[in-house]
């Protein structure tokens, strides 16, 4: 069973793959010696590599297989087998079949007295695996999560015998009334693993056979579980009901709210229906509460960006955009903005679809096309109500930015949004809605092109040295900066990011997933930036109808930052991963 010729001791193999320097191995043996502890425990309590460093270094010692559980099925039929509880108890996960061997990972494969026991259990063979106690945990974690849709079953049953029945006045709830009935109780099951897993949206969506509950977490959708297709109505119900919507009402998409409360948490939640083919689809987004509101700084922009945008938003008139694609966090960004103009002395109104982020103070106005209020014709209300500042969610047509240009030209300070990729984009987007060059020429102060990276989990960071070929990529990209005279003059932080590359060897970080950030190795999220200022040269360029490649090249010679150098610096300080910058920026 053991490869026996390979035994070598761990602390060596630590050493071979330069997992521990000499001098952590000599402290090591020394300890051992000396105090006769045992070289795991010694390794362990130094904290001297990272617990899967240490279980592969163990495997490898004692010649057995190493599997990190990840991405691996595991059928039904051996969970027959070797029952959760069984499992939990003796640690460790069945993961394959074949013929009469039984793949085992196991967080102690020497015991050999489990060995037999789940051999004599199963009447197969067991292939010994090793793993990770955090790996063991996360398999047993999602098979608790597949038992609870189990439990969804269960209070189907339960509310096919009773009727439903629901409170009139359900405005507030409280952690009690979330588990009333049983279809109340899963709404509250819903509600609660949003709440606590840092959701932003849930989805629940028919389809064909089963509807699906989707969770959005760091900007990512996953899909948690099904949901049996008799009980959907009877969900939406509930939901349309908390939101104050009309039940019957099922042909036309409606907007409602209403609040939770988990433990000390209470969170504002937006609800919207949207009638498809195979019943209502939901999505109810979970609000931010008043105040937490962010600072650019926070938001992840530094040096000369910040310097820029701050500046900008400062100016008595004029406008600011903030561009990108949908999730990329310009509501936030702009959120930040309001709240740092917002004083008493100015009047602020904003038009939004909808309001995200309620910034206490300024007048938020939520558009409604249906009575007749769009951007354009709210903008134009607006104009009458003496506002210094306005904020217009999204330019989406030629008559909103018209208008919007036409308010910043009028000594207002317009902010809004625009749906292009960067930042020298924005500029001929706007020309082609028909806005006259030399207006816009004129009013536009910086445009800002923003993306949201997830960040690497600190609770299970690890570093590892990428191949040569994305080595030479990243120099070549970032090289700009260092040629970039306005940069390296201007912009400390930048500079500072630099250096703290060129003195480390280059080493990337991944999270090898923990309990703190669901086992995916990512928790939070950060933006990263690219603030072109409307400078002379830019203006002119507009003026003369110039495409976005030209008008990027320009600002990266008066010393913009691009996305793609503002993601590299944040994958080379280990903040986020490569995937990640890939994944938003290229
Ligand atoms: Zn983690």
């Amino acid at each position: 069973m053991f490869k026996t010729d390979t035994i070598k001791g761990i602390e060596e193999v630590l050493y071979d793959k330069k997992l521990i320097t000499s001098d952590q191995l000599s402290a090591i043996k020394f300890e051992h010696v000396n105090t006769g502890k045992s070289i795991e425990s010694i390794i362990k309590e130094r904290g001297y590599v990272s617990n899967e460093d240490y279980t592969k270094a163990m495997g490898e010692s004692y010649g057995i297989d190493y599997t990190d559980l990840i991405g691996l099925q595991i059928p039904p039929e051996l969970l027959e087998l070797v029952p959760m509880a069984v499992a939990k108890q003796y640690n460790v996960v069945p993961f394959a079949q074949e013929g009469n061997t039984l793949s085992l990972a196991m967080l102690d494969p020497m015991d050999l007295q489990t060995i037999e026991f789940i051999e004599r259990k199963t009447g197969l063979k067991v292939h010994p695996f090793i793993t990770a106690a955090k790996a063991i945990e996360r398999v047993l974690e999602e098979q608790k999560g597949k038992a609870i849709g189990e439990e969804i079953s269960a209070a189907l049953e339960e509310i096919n015998s009773t009727t439903l029945k629901i409170e009139e006045n359900a405005g507030e709830l409280t952690d009690a009334t979330l588990r009333d009935a049983p279809i109340a109780r899963i709404v509250g099951m819903i509600m609660e693993t949003a709440v606590k897993t840092a959701a932003s949206d849930v989805h629940i969506e028919p389809n064909e056979d089963a509807s699906r509950l989707r969770y959005r977490v760091d900007g990512i959708l996953e899909e948690k579980r099904r949901i049996p297709k008799e009980m959907h109505d009877s969900i939406i119900a509930r939901i349309k009901i908390l939101a104050k919507m009309k039940i019957d009402e099922k042909r036309i998409p409606q907007d409602g709210r209403f609040k939770v409360q988990v433990g000390n948490t209470q969170t504002d939640l937006r609800v919207s229906t949207l009638p498809t083919i195979y019943g209502e689809k939901v999505v109810i987004r979970l609000l931010k509460e008043e105040g937490q509101v962010f600072t650019f700084k926070d938001l992840g922009m530094r040096g000369l960006s910040l310097k820029r945008l701050e500046e900008a938003i400062l100016r008595p008139n004029g406008m600011t955009l903030v561009t990108g694609p949908t999730g990329s966090g310009k509501t936030v960004t702009l959120a930040s903005a309001l709240n740092k103009l917002n004083t008493v002395r100015v009047n602020i109104v904003t038009l939004e679809d909808p309001v995200e982020i309620r910034v206490p103070g300024v007048n938020q106005v939520q558009i409604n096309p249906q009575a007749g209020l769009t951007f354009a014709n709210g903008l134009r209300s607006f104009l009458r109500q003496d506002p210094n500042i306005i904020m217009v969610g999204e330019v989406r047509d030629g008559e909103t930015a018209e208008l919007a240009i036409h308010a910043a030209l009028t000594g207002h300070l317009v902010l809004s949004t625009l749906h292009t990729n960067s930042s020298s984009g924005a500029l001929p987007r706007m020309l082609d809605m028909g806005v006259e060059n030399f207006l816009l020429a004129s009013t536009v102060n910086v445009v800002v092109a923003q993306r949201l990276v997830r960040k690497v989990c600190e609770h299970c960071k690890t570093e590892y040295e990428p191949p040569k070929e994305v080595q030479e990529d990243m120099e070549r990209v970032l090289s700009g900066i260092a040629k970039s005279t306005v940069l390296m003059n201007k912009d400390v932080d930048i500079v500072k990011s630099l250096k703290s590359v060129e003195t480390n060897k280059i080493k990337f970080a991944k999270g090898s997933g923990c309990d703190k950030c669901n086992s995916t190795g990512y928790k939070g999220r950060l933006g990263i930036f690219e603030v072109l200022e409307v400078t002379d040269k830019v203006a002119h360029l507009t003026l003369d109808n110039s495409p976005a490649s030209k008008i990027e090249a320009v600002a990266v010679e008066e010393g913009m930052i691009t996305l793609l150098q503002d993601g590299y610096l944040r994958v080379l300080e280990g903040v986020t991963t490569l995937e990640e910058v890939m994944r938003v920026a290229k």
